[in-house]
């Protein structure tokens, strides 16, 4: 297995309840941060997620 890209484990936090909600793959790469807009159950709709740290 040879490893390609480098990614690490990260947490798409809700903007609204701060709920840990999702986990994704992001690449070291970049640096800028994900934000993604998904369903938060705690919230019971659509808020924004931002990459937590
Ligand atoms: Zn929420």
């Amino acid at each position: 297995m040879a490893k390609k890209a480098k990614e690490k484990l990260v947490w798409l936090e809700c903007s609204v309840c701060q709920n840990k909600n999702y986990t994704t793959f992001n690449s070291l790469k970049k640096e800028k941060k994900l934000e993604l807009n998904k369903f938060c159950m705690h919230c019971r709709k659509h808020t924004p997620h931002k990459q937590a740290k």
